[in-house]
């Protein structure tokens, strides 16, 4: 984890760690700017040639990670929408005060 570098993609010479990579590609944009770079929507630091997106899209790891969550999330969601049925129980026990004041 420590060991991961990150390759500019302005130019392949620039490697860098990742805790750097922030910083050089806001540096490396400016100095790009002719080149008209797209920034991914998924992640900050994937910069691409506009004729490249397609193609970015398609391997962009972020993307297929986000994809892969939502999946669990939704996964999550029916989860707790089962639980819901249990708020109604309880107010029956509420109502219910002189069994639970036996208790
Ligand atoms: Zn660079
Ligand atoms: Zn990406």
């Amino acid at each position: 984890m420590s060991s991961k570098l990150f390759i500019c993609p302005y130019n392949a010479a620039h490697v860098m760690k990742i805790t750097k990579a922030h910083h050089h590609v806001v540096n490396c944009r400016k100095a790009n700017a002719h080149k008209n770079f797209v920034i991914c929507s998924y992640n900050a630091l994937h910069h691409y040639a506009p004729e490249d997106e397609a193609k970015h899209l398609e391997t962009c790891s972020e993307r297929i990670a986000l994809i892969a969550a939502t999946h669990v999330a939704y996964g999550m969601k029916s989860v707790v929408s089962g639980n819901l049925t249990m708020p109604p129980a309880a107010q029956l026990q509420f109502d219910d005060e002189d069994n639970w004041d036996s208790d």
